[in-house]
């Protein structure tokens, strides 16, 4: 399995939580100029055969009319697709329309990530976000008119606008809009947004966990299998792209700021500055070549986080088996080890590599 990643960088606004690179467009001739390097970059992807693609941003459906043409004409001309691919465009809710739609169905774009992140006006004001509630039922059901059939929302929680009772409602509703896939994001407070500047929080410890169990309930409940840390799926309606990264599989990022995995150990990552990135996207790239002790402690981090789990041979897991279990050198969190999945990622690592540390 190869994916391919294209980062469109602009955005109408700037989201108070996001850490993602990102501009405000400054006229249509700067996305033009993006687009037509995109165009040149793109061509690095001609004579490999991808399985996945996954357009994000930034916001991709900012693309209209004739940019829009523009981008999937590049797509269509560079980029050679295996016979059941899966093609993602994120979309924000307020920038979806018809024509767009119907576009991306012609040229092949399979399923839709909706940037739903809250059924709660208020809250979505709090994040900054422009679109409502309202704004996203009649985009869903514009989505279905056009014949989209794989459709994925995104939500937060985490914030300190939403208790448990509130998450458990929004859970309840969004899973009735019978979408496929419903990603939850827990809101990190990361350096530089302005969340963190102004000081916003987390809710404590034991707010979150009744939030993480309340998901699993609720989703369940409704037919979804939890299939990674922050994803749910109706059956066969996982997120292939994702999965390539969950795996530790190959995949080549285009655009600003994307990045690459080439096996066996090359990852390298596009300037995240739209300005360099059109002056030379591919001098201003940084390479790094990953050790055995890198690669072995990824694999870790990215397949525990998965059902399926990762394989880690015969390894002495005593002290942990409230948070893993191993069965046939595969090993897999159990629902109290999601809670905890990256500490316990860096403890089995050090049991693999012959140190021991306890997970404090
Ligand atoms: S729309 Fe998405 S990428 Fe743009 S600022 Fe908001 S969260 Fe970030």
């Amino acid at each position: 399995m190869r994916g391919l990643y294209i980062h469109v960088p602009f955005c109408r606004q700037k989201c108070l939580y996001c850490a993602f690179y990102r501009v405000i467009p400054g006229n249509r001739f700067q996305m033009e100029t993006y687009l037509r390097v995109l165009d040149m970059e793109l061509s690095e992807a001609e004579g490999i055969r991808f399985d996945t693609i996954y357009v994000g941003g930034g916001t991709p459906n900012i693309l209209k009319e004739r940019l829009l043409e523009m981008f999937l004409d590049s797509v269509h001309r560079h980029v050679e697709l295996s016979e059941d691919y899966e093609w993602t465009v994120e979309m924000n809710p307020e920038l979806v329309d018809l024509d767009s739609l119907e576009m991306m169905k012609s040229w092949g774009v399979n399923r839709l990530s909706l940037g739903v992140q809250s059924i709660y006006d208020e809250e979505l004001r709090m994040f900054g976000r422009l679109h409502r509630k309202e704004t996203v039922l009649r985009k869903l059901e514009l989505i279905r008119k056009v014949g989209f059939d794989n459709v994925s929302v995104d939500l937060i929680f985490g914030s300190p606008w939403k208790g448990p009772d509130m998450w458990r409602r929004e859970l309840e509703e969004v899973a009735s809009w019978e979408v496929e896939h419903i990603s939850t994001y827990h809101l990190t407070i990361e350096e530089g947004t302005s969340f963190h500047a102004m000081g916003i929080r987390n809710p404590d410890d034991e707010v979150m966990e009744r939030m993480y169990i309340l998901r699993d309930e609720v989703l369940s409940r409704y037919g979804f299998e939890r299939y990674e840390i922050s994803n749910y799926a109706r059956k066969g309606f996982e997120s292939r792209h994702n999965l390539i990264y969950w795996m530790h599989q190959e995949y080549r990022g285009f655009g600003p700021s994307a990045h690459s995995f080439v096996k066996p150990n090359i990852r390298y990552s596009n300037v995240p500055d739209l300005e360099r990135y059109i002056e030379d996207y591919e001098g201003n790239r940084d390479y790094e070549y990953l050790t055995g002790e890198q690669l072995l402690l990824e694999r870790i981090f990215l397949g525990i986080r998965t059902r399926w789990g990762v394989h880690v041979g015969d390894i002495d897991i005593s002290g942990l088996e409230e948070f893993v279990e191993l069965k046939d050198g595969v090993i897999r969190l159990t629902d109290r080890g999601v809670l905890l999945a990256d500490r316990i990622a860096v403890e089995i690592f050090h049991r693999m590599m012959g140190s021991h540390r306890s997970p404090d």
